[in-house]
């Protein structure tokens, strides 16, 4: 494959772009499953620039934080991302759009694209605050997508995305881990059952690192198998004690939150550089409640606080991480993918008939992997 930079098409909107309208699975209010609607009156998205691609979608995938916005979660600060300079109308974001994951086949492109052409099999993970692939096409930023792993079926491709470009940011962005720098770590993934654990294991262990995890007794052939060298039962007793027996860790990737916020620090090696790096925030659940400013306030304060005394008192650090598009970092995930160092961990496939029901399946929890919905 060739890289970003490096070649340049001259590709013009193609005349074979579909002109009418799309079926998708929309929600026209927050709430519970009863929201979900399926349409076949959305209109195809536009173009919003010259650098977009239009996608036909093959497969999506689902992800936590779809079941949490169909509630509500996150609109506050989604919204402001949305029309930063709030000139649309209150409930402008409906109807709404879920599914974070898509794999599926470029149909049209904008006249600045470089990287794709029409016919391209692509993946990518969607920005929640724009139009989810729970629908027929997507429009996003060639900067979002990525040419899928020739190795793995649209079903397959879709279960990755959204997970990869969280787990990066988490590992490399907070984290500073890369392949270059991981092979003397010894990396400690709470929650490695669910869809950023599965991914974040296999990452790691390809980096060459020790990778120690917590999970349910039910899911330690799975986390075994995908490479995890140390498995920590969190429902067979105090999760803190049993991995307070363990040598320190260098980096701790935490999926769980709550009480881990209480006990991962001293599991760190002193005054070494380690990190804490959590994914669970409660930045969207501040702003939702209290407002942009209080929200985003109490927010910092909190991390503020906990970051000061992790210095202070240990020399560890603390961060927040969160998803960030990134279609560069799937090209190095694809070529993992294509040489079997990552293998995709879906779970559950569901019709596009049958979205409902895959929303049912992750509200319910217990996640081993990936969920994914075939669209076409
Ligand atoms: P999943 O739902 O796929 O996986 C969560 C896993 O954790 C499940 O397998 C669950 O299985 C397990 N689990 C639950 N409780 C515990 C516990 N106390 N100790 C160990 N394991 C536990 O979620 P994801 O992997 O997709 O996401 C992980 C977390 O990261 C979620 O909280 C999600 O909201 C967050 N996230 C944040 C992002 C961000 O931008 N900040 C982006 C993506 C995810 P079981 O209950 O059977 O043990």
């Amino acid at each position: 494959q060739a890289g970003r930079s490096s070649f340049r098409r001259n590709v013009c909107s193609s005349p074979s772009r579909p002109q009418s309208c799309m079926s998708a699975w929309v929600i026209d209010q927050y709430g519970t499953n009863g929201v979900l609607r399926c349409t076949d009156e959305i209109v195809i998205p536009a173009f919003n620039s010259a650098n977009e691609v239009l996608i036909k979608v093959n497969a999506a995938g689902l992800n936590p934080l779809d079941v949490s916005m169909r509630g509500g979660y996150g609109a506050t600060l989604l919204n402001l991302r949305r029309d930063p300079l709030s000139v649309m109308n209150t409930c402008s974001e409906f109807p709404l759009i879920l599914g974070r994951d898509l794999s599926g086949v470029v149909v049209d492109c904008g006249s600045g694209v470089t990287h794709f052409a029409p016919g391209d099999e692509v993946w990518a993970a969607i920005p929640p605050w724009k139009q989810g692939s729970l629908a027929e096409y997507v429009t996003l930023t060639e900067y979002e997508v990525s040419h899928k792993p020739k190795s793995l079926s649209h079903v397959e491709a879709a279960s990755i995305p959204y997970v990869a470009n969280t787990a990066l940011s988490a590992l490399v962005s907070a984290g500073g881990l890369c392949r270059e720098n991981a092979s003397d770590k010894r990396v400690l993934i709470t929650g490695a059952s669910g869809g950023v654990g599965t991914f974040s294991i296999q990452l790691l262990k390809a980096w060459g690192a020790h990778v120690t995890v917590t999970c349910s007794q039910n899911a330690e052939g799975l986390v075994r198998g995908l490479g995890a060298d140390e498995v920590v039962d969190y429902t067979a007793g105090d999760v803190a004690e049993q991995l307070d027996v363990m040598e320190k860790f260098d980096f701790i990737l935490d999926n769980v939150g709550g009480d881990t916020e209480q006990w991962a620090s001293g599991l760190l090696k002193p005054w070494s550089g380690a990190k804490h790096v959590t994914l669970v925030s409660p930045l969207l659940l501040n702003t939702d409640s209290m407002g942009l400013l209080d929200g985003m306030f109490r927010a910092l304060f909190s991390l503020h606080n906990r970051a000061f005394q992790n210095v202070i008192s240990n020399g560890v650090f603390y961060r927040w991480a969160f998803y960030a598009p990134d279609g560069p970092a799937l090209d190095d995930v694809c070529r993992l993918v294509d040489t079997g160092k990552i293998l995709p961990v879906v779970e559950a496939q569901f019709s596009f008939a049958q979205v409902p029901q895959a929303f049912q399946k992750l509200e319910d929890g217990h996640s081993r992997g990936k969920t994914v919905i075939k669209v076409a």
